[in-house]
């Protein structure tokens, strides 16, 4: 059962120190996701809570009204939806927090991108189609649904996903596919590769971007003690592959180049 507490947050508004963004809004601490990558889970000791990452959420319930008052003072920028939550998770549908927010920032038409793992964003689309600047990500890493649903539980189902990006491309909203992390001998197979960027250009998407794993926070111990319940026989290379870090991802940038010279779209790497 997921614990949810509603607080107040004294500033919703966060200086950000990703390439091209200036400001991070995170309307929630805690992510019902859950995803077994997740490295935003060390938001949990800061948090006070006790319990596993994606059993709790914080619904920073003020969030809207401090980010109204903040875009008053402070300097346009760029401001991403979210960093260490996904602001579409399903609490977001009782509690609209993001879609206040863009209210506020559409407002003040501050340039916004969005990235999530869910097609709850469409409900917001009324609203995303009215800014100067908006784009949005989505994560797709994997075109498998039986893996998704070990790997993000409670993340929309691949299918969705794609629909998804492909009705906001539609509606001339610059889309991007993130394809991060790259996990060793779970979705980095040349021909898994090549069949989910193929997916992913089909509907439309604007650029693809692809992500290393974090492997810090407990990452490794996570996935390899799923690896030894669901699939014993991948360990050994998973575990091989981690322990060739930057090498092992030398290969991977030369495999994803590769499939993308077969397209004409823009791609880049996040390591
Ligand atoms: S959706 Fe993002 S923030 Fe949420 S659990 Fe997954 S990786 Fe973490």
């Amino acid at each position: 059962m997921v614990v949810v507490r509603e607080v107040s947050c004294k500033s919703a508004l966060s200086r950000c120190g990703i390439e091209g963004i200036d400001y991070s809004v995170n309307p929630y601490i805690g992510c019902e996701h859950g995803c077994i990558y997740c490295y935003a889970r060390y938001m949990r000791y800061y948090s006070g809570h006790r319990e596993t990452w994606g059993d709790f959420i914080d619904v920073k319930i003020n969030a809207p009204l401090v980010l109204s008052r903040e875009l008053y003072r402070k300097p346009r920028g760029r401001v991403i939806l979210s960093t260490v939550t996904d602001p579409y998770q399903p609490l977001e549908r009782r509690y609209q927090l993001t879609r206040s927010c863009l209210k506020r920032l559409l407002h003040h038409d501050f340039p916004v991108s969005v990235m999530t793992k869910s097609s709850l964003i469409l409900r917001d689309i009324d609203l995303l189609t009215r800014f100067t600047s908006c784009e949005v990500g989505m994560t797709v890493i994997t075109d498998d649904d039986g893996l998704r649903s070990f790997l993000e539980p409670k993340a929309s189902p691949i299918d969705e996903r794609l629909d998804a990006l492909r009705r906001l491309a539609d509606r001339g909203i610059v889309t991007y596919a993130f394809v991060g992390p790259i996990i060793p001998s779970l979705n980095d197979g040349e021909e898994d590769l090549r069949r989910l960027i193929r997916r992913l250009i089909d509907v439309g998407v604007d650029y693809l971007m692809f992500d290393r794993l974090n492997t810090r926070y407990g990452v490794v111990d996570r996935l390899s003690g799923f690896l030894k319940r669901r699939f014993p026989h991948l360990l050994k290379e998973f575990m091989k592959k981690i322990k060739l870090g930057d090498y092992y991802y030398r290969k991977i940038k030369y495999r994803v180049s590769k499939i993308m010279a077969e397209y004409d779209v823009p791609y880049e790497f996040c390591f």
